[in-house]
């Protein structure tokens, strides 16, 4: 049992990280091929827009749909589907806290994907100011509320406006980018369009090219640009403290040097600077769990499940991944 743990605790968790995330993707996109179906309430970005090929639904989306209801619809029956896809959510996310973003999500490989693209062609990425982060993180808690309110709208009158038009009936989809992205790896290129239609689709879907275009260009300025204003994030982070996957710290074992702030990819500064709370889980953190083997202190951070730890830093794993990086020339 010691020598398996000594050999994870000295494995280079970024690289199984990779892989992990190569075979996900591949899962969720092409895994309907196979009739895998994981579920409709993924927390995690699983777009239903690819079509039959993928393996399961990122949650936003049948949420929105499940919003669109009157309060008596909703006591009258509909509401029993909007509180199982909600359980269902909860259950899969309680499992594995916020890993879905650093491990599966689509979205976030992708990003992840970019970053080593630029960094192989030696282009420099910027960081933000803790200001401008602070800011700017707050954008997706408006993005979650605005998704929430906009398809209440649809089935109850809002005083002054009255009911919202059909078109609202899934107004974060039009705009998000796995939309217009996820289906191309199944050479889909149909929601690569601005839709005509109507004035709301013709302004969703411009929007959505839009917001696609600054995914690609913020991918390759820093790193998960996307991230930071996504509202599954957001949602994720509400229910974070109930999870059974937790990322720990003793902060009386953290010396500040701040080389787990230095590997995170988010620009988490609690991670090096909070030496008091417990759980050092944050709303950006996307558990990759980077800190964790950049930091040289035994015990100091240390990622548990249901009580049990699976990765902690160690002084034996840190310097075994230093040699590798300097035998890899990274
Ligand atoms: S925060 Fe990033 S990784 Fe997490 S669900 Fe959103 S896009 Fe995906
Ligand atoms: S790497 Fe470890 S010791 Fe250094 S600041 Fe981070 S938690 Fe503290
Ligand atoms: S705080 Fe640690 S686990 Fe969270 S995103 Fe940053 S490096 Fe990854």
């Amino acid at each position: 049992m010691r020598r398996i743990r000594g050999f994870i605790y000295n494995s280079d968790i970024n690289r199984f990280r990779t892989y992990f995330q190569v075979l996900a993707f591949g899962l969720l996109i092409y895994g309907g091929y196979l009739a895998i179906d994981i579920s409709t309430n993924l927390p995690t970005f699983a777009c239903p827009f690819v079509g039959n090929s993928r393996a399961g639904t990122c949650y936003l989306y049948p949420l929105q749909h499940q919003l669109n209801m009157s309060f008596t619809q909703f006591m009258g029956g509909r509401g029993v589907a909007l509180l199982t896809g909600f359980v269902i959510f909860l259950l899969l996310f309680i499992l594995f806290n916020k890993a879905w973003c650093g491990w599966v999500c689509p979205l976030g490989s992708i990003q992840d994907w970019i970053t080593r693209l630029r960094s192989r062609l030696g282009i420099r990425y910027s960081n933000y100011s803790e200001r401008t982060f602070n800011g700017l993180k707050k954008i997706k808690y408006i993005l979650l509320a605005l998704l929430i309110l906009l398809t209440l709208g649809m089935g109850n009158a809002i005083p002054g406006i009255g009911r919202l038009p059909e078109d609202f009936m899934t107004p974060y989809c039009m705009v998000c980018p796995a939309r217009t992205l996820l289906p191309l790896f199944n050479g889909d290129i149909k929601e690569l369009i601005i839709d005509f239609s109507s004035k709301t689709k013709m302004v969703l879907t411009g929007l959505g090219m839009a917001v696609t275009g600054t995914f690609f260009v913020g991918a390759f300025v820093k790193k998960r640009f996307f991230c930071l204003f996504c509202p599954m994030s957001a949602l994720h982070y509400t229910f974070s403290r109930m999870a059974l996957l937790r990322l720990l710290k003793d902060g009386s074992r953290c010396t500040k040097c701040g080389n787990c702030y230095r590997a995170c990819d988010v620009g988490i500064r609690e991670i090096a600077d909070d030496v008091i709370s417990k759980n050092i889980v944050r709303d950006d953190c996307m558990m990759c769990f980077k800190c964790v083997s950049a930091c040289p202190e035994e015990r100091c951070l240390d990622v548990r499940f249901l009580g049990l730890s699976i990765y902690r830093s160690t002084e034996n794993g840190f310097f075994k991944r230093m040699e590798w990086k300097v035998r890899d020339g990274d």
